[in-house]
């Protein structure tokens, strides 16, 4: 008899499982370890009197408190980013010997000189904002800074798969790149009644950095774009490339862009709203033991920036769970979507998971604490036994997004 069972268990090879391992907690530890470490940093800095001491220097330059910020902001960023910069160097140093990156240490360093390049032009900024909004006004600022910061994220969404993203990697029509794949994607997206056209489907050349295929919707309004990874399209076979496909379309046909916009803005509200109240709680009892002057003084800069990064740390899970949440609703879409497209929906979405896993080198078994703090995903393990599992065709039963033809 022949066996028709579709391998729902997620399963790597002794050697593969051995590197996933050693990766999956060198990851854990340059997150956790990584947060502690940039805590433990700017309280050591600033207990040490960081804050005033480069207020002094920036005044000793300039008497103009707006030409300061422009001093004491990007320093204080500055420090941030050299505060991480060993993890992100190691890290790179250990995808790089298990091949998960290809991208030479040239490439890497001209990519960080661009990121920091944006973090102190944007973050200077964002900083300067803030200031000018605690002076004006004291009590309410938390609350200004989040009505400003609402068109300031529509804005970033839409210009950064336009500005940003070609700064770092190279993109070109999918049209061009390979016309066949783009008639193939079409049959998909016709069958969820969705007019994607070419224009709006990208190739990312992907594999002059890392060697694992992915794909991903981004922008908004008119920058919307389906983007594939080169990787994607050498790793994977047709039916596969649908099913990851199909799961991006999900995402773009269940409005997951805009949902996320207004998930992140009502977070950000919560989260301005605590950091005005510890700030206005702590900054009195504070002051003199870290140098501090006053909230509205640059010298709290360094205080600010660590609150900041305590508050990321616990926002974390929270945009992680949305996150999931969605990612798992494209997964169903994905699947439904390719039903009568590709040959057993059940199994090619169990192989595409497989494949994917096996390539990026996830681990079967993550800690359920890791998965709930810093997966943005569903573990491969419970993708590919859900996708091999769900029959929403079967009799009695619908499919929840795309009904069936
Ligand atoms: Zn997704």
């Amino acid at each position: 008899m022949l066996d028709t069972t579709i391998q729902s268990v997620y399963t790597l090879p002794p050697d593969k499982l051995a590197k996933a391992l050693v990766l999956y907690h060198a990851g854990n530890w340059a997150y956790f370890g990584g947060t502690a470490w940039t805590i433990f940093a700017l309280w050591l800095l600033l207990r040490l009197g960081a804050g005033s001491a480069i207020c002094n220097l920036a005044a000793r330059l300039t008497p103009r408190r707006w030409l300061q910020g422009l001093i004491v902001a990007p320093l204080w960023l500055l420090i941030l980013t050299m505060l991480d910069l060993p993890i992100s160097l190691a890290l790179h140093r250990l995808n790089l010997r298990y091949g998960i990156s290809v991208e030479p240490w040239s490439m890497w360093w001209t990519d960080f000189g661009k990121s920091l390049a944006l973090t102190l032009v944007f973050g200077t900024v964002i900083l300067g904002v803030l200031y000018a909004l605690i002076r004006r006004s004291p009590r309410r600022w938390w609350l200004w800074l989040w009505i400003l910061a609402l068109p300031v994220e529509a804005v970033a969404v839409f210009i950064i798969p336009i500005v940003i993203d070609p700064m770092f990697d190279h993109f070109s029509p999918l049209a061009k790149a390979d016309p066949a794949l783009v008639d193939q994607l079409e049959r998909v997206s016709a069958r969820g009644h969705l007019t994607i056209p070419p224009s709006r489907m990208y190739v990312m050349d992907a594999s002059a950095k890392v060697t694992g295929p992915n794909a991903y919707v981004t922008g908004f309004g008119a920058s919307k774009r389906i983007v594939v990874w080169d990787t994607t399209i050498r790793e994977m076979p047709i039916s596969q490339i649908l099913a990851v496909y199909g799961h991006e379309q999900g995402h773009y046909v269940l409005h997951h862009i805009p949902k996320g916009m207004l998930f992140f803005a009502a977070v950000m509200f919560i989260f301005f709203w605590l950091a005005f109240r510890i700030l206005h709680w702590v900054v009195p009892s504070i002051e003199n033991s870290w140098h501090i002057s006053s909230l509205d003084d640059w010298s709290s800069l360094g205080l600010i920036l660590l609150l900041v990064t305590v508050l990321s740390f616990f926002a974390d899970p929270i945009g992680n769970a949305f996150s999931r949440h969605i990612e798992h609703q494209a997964d169903v879409y994905g699947e439904e979507v390719v039903h009568g497209l590709v040959p057993d929906p059940q199994a090619t979405m169990a192989q595409s998971f497989q494949r994917l896993g096996e390539l990026w080198l996830d681990v079967p078994h993550p800690n359920r604490f890791i998965v709930f703090w810093t997966y943005s995903h569903p573990p491969t393990a419970d993708r590919m036994r859900f996708a091999a599992s769900y029959d929403p065709w079967a009799p009695g039963k619908h499919p929840r997004y795309v009904s069936p033809q």
